[in-house]
């Protein structure tokens, strides 16, 4: 296949980014994944035999600066000008305000917010030049409303929302778009520990957490398909999309109509 179009896509080893990195590929951009454990290296590889384009993954902690600037030099030796960036890599930790440990505040506006931040003005200047860039970050419903426990997850969180709002502005003159995708419960690995830790902590089972906790504000009683993400993902760089910039895309089984 040829390769149209470059894209980074963080926190691409499991869950929503590597769905997303497979469709990519799959529409013919060359992929660079990233991810915090050593095995996202075999799902670069399976991605480029499948999709016969140019995959490669880097592990990279991105709660540090200097492991981003490595990510994104990586990514343009390896596939040359990046035009698009999928900015997803995200952790969460549920405890009250008063136990919440700093250390876990720090990690989750480090990687959840501020790495955003430094891929996108990382990317910036070649997206300039270029004339054409699309930045899409994957924020949560959470970015839009609080639910008790989160405080870090929910300030990051909506912290993208007005980055992106703020990329979206300085970009307009140069082609430049930038969207967040707020999904509802998603099933991966992130939601799976959660499930797990919640029926600890409350005492249910883990159908009685899905049911009682994790669904309970979703009017749409079932989790958000990956795939609906990765769909809207490629729609939101797609050439055509050049006026679509600056906006809250939710798909949250009607979470925020209530
Ligand atoms: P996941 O746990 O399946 O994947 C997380 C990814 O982030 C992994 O690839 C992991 O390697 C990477 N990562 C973790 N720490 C990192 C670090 N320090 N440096 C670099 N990479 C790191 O999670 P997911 O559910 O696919 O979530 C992806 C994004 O979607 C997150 O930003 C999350 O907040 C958001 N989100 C998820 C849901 C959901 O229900 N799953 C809902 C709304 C939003």
């Amino acid at each position: 296949m040829s390769q149209k179009r470059n894209a980074i896509i963080t926190g691409s080893s499991s869950g929503i980014g590597k769905c997303v990195a497979e469709a990519y590929a799959k529409a013919g951009y060359g992929v660079c994944l990233c991810g915090i454990e050593e095995e996202g290296v075999d799902v670069a590889r399976s991605i480029a035999k499948n999709f016969d384009i140019p995959a490669v993954y880097l592990k990279a902690n991105l709660c540090k600066v200097e492991e981003i600037q490595k990510l994104y030099q990586f990514a343009t030796q390896e596939l040359g000008d990046i035009d698009t960036l999928f900015n997803n890599a995200g952790i969460q930790h549920v405890s009250p305000i008063e136990y919440f440990s700093t250390e876990k505040w720090n990690d989750i506006i480090a990687l959840n917010l501020s790495a955003t931040f430094h891929l996108s003005r990382l990317a910036w200047p070649s997206m300039k030049k270029n004339n054409f860039g699309r930045i899409i970050n994957l924020v949560s419903v959470h970015g839009l409303r609080a639910s008790e426990f989160k405080s870090a997850y929910v300030s990051a969180k909506h912290g993208v929302i007005g980055l992106t709002k703020v990329l979206a502005l300085e970009g307009a003159p140069f082609n430049i778009t930038a969207n967040s995708i707020c999904p509802g419960y998603v099933r991966t690995p992130l939601v799976d520990k959660q499930i797990v830790d919640q029926a600890a902590a409350h005492n249910l089972d883990e159908i009685e957490v899905i049911d009682k906790i994790l669904l309970k504000k979703q009017a749409v009683k079932d989790f958000i398909p990956i795939e609906r993400i990765s769909s809207l993902a490629l729609y939101l760089s797609d050439e055509a999309s050049g006026t679509i910039t600056g906006s809250p895309f939710i798909l949250d089984g009607g979470w925020t109509a209530q």
